[in-house]
């Protein structure tokens, strides 16, 4: 995987109010942030969890940007009272109003650490990611480094912040490595750990943590998200509908290549044969086009088989593949035209469907010959004719 760029910032605003309110009985971003100013301490271990492509890392960013920030309340504290890792003396500061003040609760944008944040371009921050080439996978040898500057404190800040995304990924040798320093972490040393599926890490980790739960994006959220990216509204609307709660998904089912490969995608439904060969070969030329091929077929089934369930006519029905809608009307009226029991054979075609993609999923870990699975996936389509 190739190293990620660090331009993320600033986080738009909607995200970032989205992932801040409090909902659900839970504290929110910003709960957490202003526990943190009352408490005048940060917790060495931050977990930040929710499903893939929701801002986890971003969400870290504008943490370790929020916290290096020179006019924040950490460096505020720290410079007042001399005192970089005990009590942060924000009781005693000339102005602690304006330390509590919601604005503290962003970083300003223009003092230099966070300029430098906005580059890229940090002190006191460091991100560990996968080596390239080596598939994504956290080793022990990304680890060492850290480790031995573990004798240094932060160079400019109070804190110095250690980003770790897809912690979930880490080797049982990586996690075994690092869980020394997460337990008693050097003083002024941050974690921010994100994870998809947190039941992979170490239970002994988890422990550490405080956690930040991020929740999936609702669909109106995140079609505004879209159109302030510059999407026009009736993509934004389908690509919204389309990803499941997921800003990540969301982005990148409105790319232009994506987009128009949705066109052969729903010839599949009319005309399979002549489109199989076409989408096979697309599909296997990057593992990228087969992740987009398994998402969008996913999204077809699902769609099919939840129409399956109501007693609407295709023509009536409210399709979230919006821009497909003539091809999926075409082939549900044609998979259910007749005889009485046709609807259930139908719909339990496009339940098999949906599990064989589940399936292909699992296998797509392992190397394989993809062309041979995509194959395997699209042929059946053919039974439709
Ligand atoms: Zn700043």
């Amino acid at each position: 995987m190739a190293k990620q760029p660090l331009s993320l910032l600033p986080l738009p605003e909607l995200l970032l109010r989205h992932h801040g309110e409090r909902s659900e009985g839970a504290p929110g971003l910003f709960g957490i942030m202003k526990e943190w100013i009352d408490q005048k301490k940060i917790p060495p271990v931050l977990l930040l969890t929710g499903i893939p492509g929701i801002g986890k890392r971003s969400i870290g960013h504008f943490l370790a940007q929020w916290i290096l920030c020179e006019s924040g309340p950490f460096a505020q504290a720290a410079a007042e009272t001399g005192d970089l890792f005990g009590g942060l003396g924000l009781a005693e500061s000339p102005a602690p109003s304006a330390a509590r003040s919601p604005d503290t609760i962003r970083p300003c944008g223009s003092c230099g650490s966070c300029q430098r944040a906005l580059k890229g371009s940090w002190i006191d921050f460091t991100e560990i990611l996968p080596e390239e080439g080596e598939g994504e996978a956290l080793k022990i040898d990304q680890f060492r480094e850290l480790k031995s500057s573990q004798g240094f404190g932060a160079h400019e800040a109070a804190y110095r912040v250690i980003l770790i995304p897809n912690s979930d990924r880490m080797t049982p040798q990586a996690a075994n490595s690092i869980l020394k320093l997460l337990e008693e972490p050097p003083a002024g040393w941050l974690f921010f750990l994100t994870a998809s599926d947190s039941t992979l890490l170490l239970p002994t980790i988890v422990s550490r943590c405080q956690t930040l739960r991020l929740r999936p994006f609702r669909v109106p959220t995140l079609e505004a998200l879209l159109t302030e990216n510059g999407v026009a509204p009736a993509r934004a609307v389908v690509c919204a509908a389309l990803a499941h709660g997921s800003w990540g998904k969301a982005l990148q089912l409105a790319q232009d290549e994506a987009w128009e490969r949705r066109k052969s995608l729903f010839e599949l439904l009319t005309h399979p044969a002549e489109t199989i060969p076409g989408l096979v070969d697309w599909a296997a030329s990057e593992p990228r086009n087969f992740e987009l091929l398994l998402d969008q077929l996913e999204q077809l089934t699902a769609d099919l088989i939840r129409w399956s369930a109501t007693a609407i006519a295709p023509d009536s029905y409210a399709w979230a593949n919006a821009d497909g809608r003539s091809a999926l009307i075409q082939h549900a009226k044609a998979l259910t035209r007749e005889p009485r029991e046709s609807l259930t054979r139908a719909r339990d075609f496009w339940l098999e469907r949906a599990e064989r993609l589940a399936q292909a999923r699992q296998q797509s870990l392992a190397p394989l010959n993809r062309k041979l699975l995509i194959q395997d996936l699209l042929l059946p389509w053919l039974a439709v004719r």
